[in-house]
Parts: structure tokens; sequence; C-alpha cells
């Protein structure tokens, strides 16, 4: 039976090294880097050149899954074929799809060609580089930095920028750039309660973030961007850099006639987290459209990715040995943002469905706990 995992992220990572060797199993992990990318924490690669990845073959120790360092083009599950850019085309008995998310730009005027992203390792590298680069004695022109999008993502990279900019600004006796904060939304963090997010709020004034929530940003060029008020209200922002946080589709590669897609182009699974349609394709993490216990679709987060991961690698185990795949029942242990340094805000699950909130230096350890949770489970 050949089963191919594609994709080594938080999704496809959990799932090959649940994986077990058997005589007839034989298991393929396809993946275009030689690392996994700790997504989380690539706001800290970007502001301070945190190592945020791990070699991917001593992971695979003793699991009997191979790694093939190479990039899906496309997937077409009506003739269970995956072509490679090499020109390749594996085929499979059972097909694990966990290739993850892409920027969403929306479709606003200039925002693609003009603002970064922060979804891989290259990603952080360019903007920790323009943050270098706007200290140097000899930088002319406007050195300051929009960020679109105040989720998780954006609120993470903003603060760790601030910080960065403070020490260089110390370091090198030059003034710190501004950073603007700009949010379509009513408010910053959606995700967190009403205390938590004003938390969040006060210590990014605290830096001194200009954070312009209620502005859509309809608008960017090479050295700006437009945004508008509920009003109507238009301004233009100058910066030196744009960083677009403000959102993720799912990665468009698959391709088949019974599939069922949703919002954010992600495919609908059934409860065993298989395509519809397709019994043998589990799509997983932030490709999938899995559904909670109230119906409602599953976050697109490295938590969840990591749950269905690691139930699918021991579904592919059960069903390798004639067994029953086992339902997806998501849990959300926590949420925890980082904002610069050892502050954190955030919230754990207690029993009956409590929520503690946690805010400081022990959301950040806790923040940093399930860190070491999702290595030590792959490990
Ligand atoms: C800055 C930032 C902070 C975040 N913070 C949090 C947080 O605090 N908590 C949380 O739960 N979530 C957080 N998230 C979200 C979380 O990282 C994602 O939900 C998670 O990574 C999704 O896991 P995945 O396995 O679906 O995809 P990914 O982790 O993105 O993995 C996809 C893998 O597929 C590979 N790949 C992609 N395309 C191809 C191809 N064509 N060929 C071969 N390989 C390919 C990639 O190289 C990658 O290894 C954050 C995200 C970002 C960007």
């Amino acid at each position: 039976m050949k089963t191919l995992i594609l994709g080594a992220g938080y999704a496809g990572l959990a799932v090959a090294t649940k994986m077990k060797p058997l005589p007839d199993l034989e298991t393929l992990l396809v993946e275009q880097n030689a690392f996994h990318t700790f997504e989380t924490r690539l706001h800290e690669a970007a502001a301070h050149n945190t190592r945020v990845t791990m070699p991917l073959a001593p992971l695979l120790k003793g699991t009997g899954v191979h790694l093939e360092q190479a990039q899906v083009e496309g997937v077409n599950l009506d003739d269970k074929e995956v072509t490679l850019k090499d020109g390749r085309v594996l085929t499979y008995d059972t097909l694990v799809v966990g290739l993850g998310s892409v920027t969403n730009f929306y479709r606003i005027p200039g925002l693609a060609e003009n603002a970064s992203e922060l979804k891989q390792l290259s990603d952080a590298d360019e903007i920790f580089n323009y943050v270098n680069r706007v200290f140097a004695n000899d930088y002319h022109g406007n050195r300051d930095i929009v960020v679109g999008g105040a989720g998780l993502t954006g609120v993470e990279l903003v603060t760790e920028l601030a910080q960065r900019a403070e020490l260089l600004s110390k370091e090198r006796g030059l003034p710190p750039f501004k950073i603007h904060l700009v949010e379509a939304g009513p408010k910053i963090l959606p995700i967190l309660d009403e205390a938590l997010r004003l938390k969040a709020q006060k210590t990014l004034e605290e830096y001194g973030i200009n954070i312009l929530v209620g502005h859509r940003l309809m608008q960017a060029t090479a050295d700006s961007v437009t945004v508008q008020t509920a009003e109507g209200e238009q301004k233009v922002i100058p910066a030196g850099k744009i960083i677009w946080t403000g959102g993720i589709q799912a990665r468009d590669v698959v391709k088949g006639a019974k599939l069922e897609k949703g919002p954010g182009g992600r495919i609908a699974v059934d409860a065993e987290l298989r395509a519809k349609g397709y019994p043998d394709v589990f799509i997983i993490g932030d490709m999938g459209l899995a559904l909670n216990q109230e119906g409602k679709p599953v976050p697109t987060t490295a938590q969840h990715a990591g749950q269905q991961g690691r139930l699918t690698g021991k579904n592919l185990m059960r069903l390798a040995k004639g067994e029953q795949p086992e339902a997806y029942e998501p849990t959300t242990l926590g949420e925890f943002v980082s904002l610069g340094g050892l502050m954190a805000v955030g919230w754990m699950k207690l029993p009956w469905n409590q929520k503690l909130a946690i805010t400081g230096g022990l959301a950040h350890v806790m923040k940093r706990a399930s860190e070491w949770r999702w290595r030590a489970s792959i490990d």
C-alpha cells in the first residue's frame, strides 16, 4: 500500500511522525524544504533572525517514512496522481494533503505587487534585512512600516518589530521607525475576550504603535498605502515597507470533480477528515474545512493542524491493520498572543468549559509551553 503525505507543516509532520514501519506500507513525505518551519514563530525570525526551522530527516527516523524533497505542482484526485514541479508523477493508494495556506490579498489594488508577506522563512528574512538596512547611517528615504491586518500574526509582528526598532535605535543612535497597524474591523485581535484585547491594545500603545482600526486598506503603491474609514474619509500613509497579514486562503493545488470547497477555498472533509467524495484522501490543517462539535469551521491554527495530523497518522496505522478510523473531535486548549519579549496575553481551557485568562510573563511561558509540546510530539 502506497501512502503519500504532502507537506511537512504542523499537519503533515504530525502524520509522518505518528507512522510506524509495516511490511506492506510504503510512505513518502513530499515537502519542498528539507526542514520544518515553526510558522507560529515567524514574527520572531522577522524581527530578530531567531532560528525557527528544524531539519526533517532526523524526525523521520524509526517511522518508515521516506522524505522526498520536491515541490508539488498539482493533485488530481480523479486520476489519483500527484504531479511534481520537476515533471515526475507520483501515484498513491492513500493520500494526505497538508500543504497549508497562502496569503489572500483580496484583490486590493497594488497590494500583492507591493506588500511583503509573513508565511515562510524567506518572508521573515526579507523583513529582517529591511529593518537592518534602514538603520544604516547612509539610508535615505522613508523607514516607516505599515502592517495590514490586526489578527494574531499582525499583532505579534508589530510588537516584535517595535522591540527591534528600540534596540537598534539605541545601538545606532537613530530614531526608531514608526509602525502603523491598519485594520478594517472595529478592533484588534477579534479572537480574544474584551479584557485581554484591551491589555494587548495598551501594550501596543506603549510601544508607540499607531493603531488604525476601522480603516480599510484600499490601495498600495511601492511607497504608500491608502486607507479609508467607515465614513469614507481617505488617508495616504507613506511607508518604506508594507506587510500584509490580513488574510489567508487554502493553497489551491487539489482538483477533483466531486470536491466541495468552502470559505477561503478550504476543502470540505468528513468526520474522519477525508475529502468528501474521496475516501482515500485526507485533507488536514489550513487546507481542510473540518467542522467542530457545533458544526462550525475549525480555526486555521497550528494547534488544530497538529491535532488533525496526529489523528490522521493514527488512522493511517489503523487502516493499514484493517481497523476502522476514528472520528475527529477538535479541542481548543487555549490561545496565546505574544506581545514582544516576555509579554503575552491569552487564556487556557479549564474543566467544564471555563477559561482562565492569563497575562504577562506567565502567558509568555504558556505560549512557549505550547511550542515545547509541539516539539515533544514530533520528536
Ligand atoms: C506569523 C504567524 C504566527 C502564527 N501564530 C500562531 C499561533 O500562535 N498559534 C496557532 O495555533 N497558529 C498560529 N499561526 C497559524 C499556523 O501557523 C497555521 O495555522 C499552521 O501553520 C497550519 O499548518 P499546516 O500544516 O496546515 O500548514 P503549514 O504549517 O503552512 O505547512 C505547509 C507545508 O507544506 C509545504 N508546502 C507548501 N506548498 C508546497 C508545495 N507546492 N510542494 C511541497 N511542499 C509544499 C510548506 O513548505 C510547509 O512545510 C500563525 C501563523 C503565522 C504566519
